[in-house]
C-alpha cells in the first residue's frame, strides 16, 4: 500500500490515535491542523484542495468568516439551557428553518443518525395514530445500498456487511427492496402497515449512485397513493451539494418528510434536523422524544447564519456551474486513460469509478497520489473516488484541481 513520507509529528500524532482511539476509521495518512474556504494545512504547512468536505458537511468552505463570528458571539452569550426553558434562538430559528425549506415543523437534534433516529419514530407514531396500523405492525420500505449513519436501529435496514456483522440482533420492522425500482416499491407500499418509504436522492455514501430520472417522482405519486409518508434523508444530498438546494429539487418533488443534518452548520456544531407537516410532527408529544443539545441556542445561532451564506454567496448556482465543468474535465481525461471507467453525479457530489476490482487497492492508493499532489479525496466503496470540494470552489481552483486529478490519473501505473 502506498504511503506518503511523513514528518516526525505527523507519524507521532497518527500514533496516538492509533494507540488511544478505536479503529473504526481508516484514514488517510495526512495530519489536518488548519483549513480556510477549499483549503486545509496538514501539520508541516503543506496545502490541500479539500476534495471531500467532511463528507459534504463543509460546503459553506471551512472557517466561514459570518458562521465563526456568530459561533463566538453565540458561545458568549449563551449555549445551553435544555429544552426545560424556552430560549431565544429556538423558536427564530425554528421559523427560518420551516420557511426556507418550505415545512410545518421541524425538530432539531445533534448527527444525522439522530435525526433519521427521530425520522422512524415520527413515522411509525404517525403510522400507529393516523394510519391506523396494528400495534407494532409498522413497517418502513428502504433500499438496498442505503447509507442513514450507524445507530443500531439504523443498521438493521442496512445492506453492508461491514455495516451490520456481529451487531445483531437487529430492529425488526423495516422491509428492504432495490432502489430505483417503481416496480418494487410498489409491491412493497401495497401492504397497509407501511408507514414510510425511507431513502437518499443520490445515494452518496455508497458511491454517488443517482436514480433515473423520474424515480423521486414516481415515488413521490406512489406514497401518495398508498398513504405512505416519503423520507428523504439529504444529509449529505441537500443544501446546496448537487447544485439545487435539496436534491429533489432536480425532480420537483417536495418530500413529506426531509431529513437534514452536515452542511446545516457549514461543519461548525452537529446540528440536525427533521422537517414535515403538523399532522406527523404533532404526533410526539413532551417527553416522548427529545435530546439535552437538540436545538440548542448555539446550534440554532450558527444554522441560520450557515444557511444565510448559501443563499447570500450563491452557492447552489456556483455548485451547479462548477459541477458542469469538473464532469466535463473528467469526462475528457476518461478519452485519454483506460483507468477512469466512469464519472459520474450531479453539481459537486461527484464520483470516478476507477477501472481495478472493487477489492483492490488501487483508488486507495491513487488518493495517496492526490494528496501528495496537494488535493485531499478518499474512497467511497472499493474502487469509487467520491470527489466533493466546498462549494466556495472557484471555476479556476476547478481546472487547478482537475490538472492535479488528470496528472496523478495519467502517471498512475496499476501494479
Ligand atoms: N445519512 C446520510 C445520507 C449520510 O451521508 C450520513 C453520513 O454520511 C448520515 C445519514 C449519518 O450522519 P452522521 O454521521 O452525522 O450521523
Amino acid at each position: 500500500m502506498t504511503t506518503t513520507t511523513k514528518t516526525t509529528q505527523s507519524h507521532y500524532l497518527m500514533e496516538l490515535e492509533d494507540r488511544y482511539g478505536a479503529h473504526n476509521y481508516h484514514p488517510l495518512p495526512v495530519v489536518l491542523s488548519k483549513g480556510k474556504g477549499v483549503f486545509l494545512w496538514d501539520v508541516d504547512g503543506k496545502k490541500y484542495y479539500d476534495f471531500l468536505s467532511a463528507y459534504s458537511a463543509v460546503n459553506q468552505g471551512h472557517c466561514h468568516p459570518r458562521i465563526t463570528q456568530t459561533m463566538i458571539d453565540q458561545a458568549q452569550t449563551l449555549t445551553l439551557t435544555s429544552r426545560a426553558f424556552y430560549n431565544d434562538k429556538l423558536g427564530e430559528c425554528e421559523k427560518f428553518l420551516c420557511e426556507y425549506f418550505g415545512y410545518d415543523k421541524v425538530l432539531m437534534m445533534n448527527s444525522g443518525a439522530e435525526a433519521n433516529e427521530t425520522a422512524i419514530k415520527l413515522v411509525r407514531k404517525w403510522g400507529y395514530e393516523k394510519k391506523g396500523i396494528p400495534t407494532n405492525q409498522a413497517v418502513i420500505v428502504a433500499v438496498e445500498r442505503n447509507f442513514h449513519g450507524r445507530t443500531t436501529t439504523i443498521i438493521s435496514a442496512s445492506t453492508d456487511k461491514g455495516a451490520t456483522n456481529n451487531f445483531g440482533p437487529y430492529m425488526q420492522g423495516f422491509q428492504i427492496i432495490p432502489y430505483d425500482d417503481v416496480t418494487a416499491l410498489e409491491a412493497a407500499l401495497k401492504n397497509p402497515n407501511v408507514a414510510g418509504f425511507w431513502v437518499e436522492p443520490i445515494q452518496g455514501e455508497a458511491g454517488v449512485y443517482s436514480p433515473q430520472e423520474g424515480y423521486l417522482k414516481k415515488a413521490q405519486e406512489l406514497c401518495k397513493k398508498y398513504n405512505v409518508i416519503l423520507m428523504m434523508d439529504e444529509i449529505q444530498t441537500g443544501i446546496g451539494r448537487t447544485g439545487k438546494l435539496l436534491a429533489s429539487d432536480h425532480e420537483g418533488v417536495h418530500p413529506d418528510l426531509l431529513i437534514l443534518g452536515k452542511a446545516l452548520s457549514g461543519g461548525f456544531y452537529p446540528v440536525s434536523a427533521v422537517l414535515t407537516s403538523d399532522e406527523v410532527m404533532l404526533t410526539i408529544r413532551p417527553g416522548q422524544h427529545g435530546s439535552t443539545f437538540g436545538g440548542n441556542p448555539m446550534a440554532c445561532a450558527v444554522a441560520m447564519t450557515a444557511l444565510q451564506v448559501i443563499k447570500d454567496e450563491n452557492l447552489i448556482e456556483n455548485a451547479a456551474k462548477m459541477g458542469e465543468i469538473f464532469r466535463q474535465r473528467m469526462r475528457n481525461l476518461m478519452t485519454k486513460t483506460n483507468l477512469l471507467t466512469l464519472v459520474r453525479g450531479k453539481g459537486l457530489l461527484n464520483a470516478i469509478v476507477i477501472n481495478d476490482s472493487p477489492d483492490s487497492e488501487t483508488a486507495w492508493n491513487i488518493c495517496v497520489k492526490f494528496a501528495e499532489n496537494g488535493l485531499l479525496a478518499k474512497p467511497t466503496h472499493g474502487n469509487i473516488i467520491r470527489l466533493a470540494p466546498p462549494l466556495v470552489i472557484t471555476e479556476e481552483q476547478v481546472h487547478e484541481c482537475a490538472d492535479i486529478i488528470e496528472k496523478v490519473i495519467l502517471n498512475y501505473k496499476l501494479g
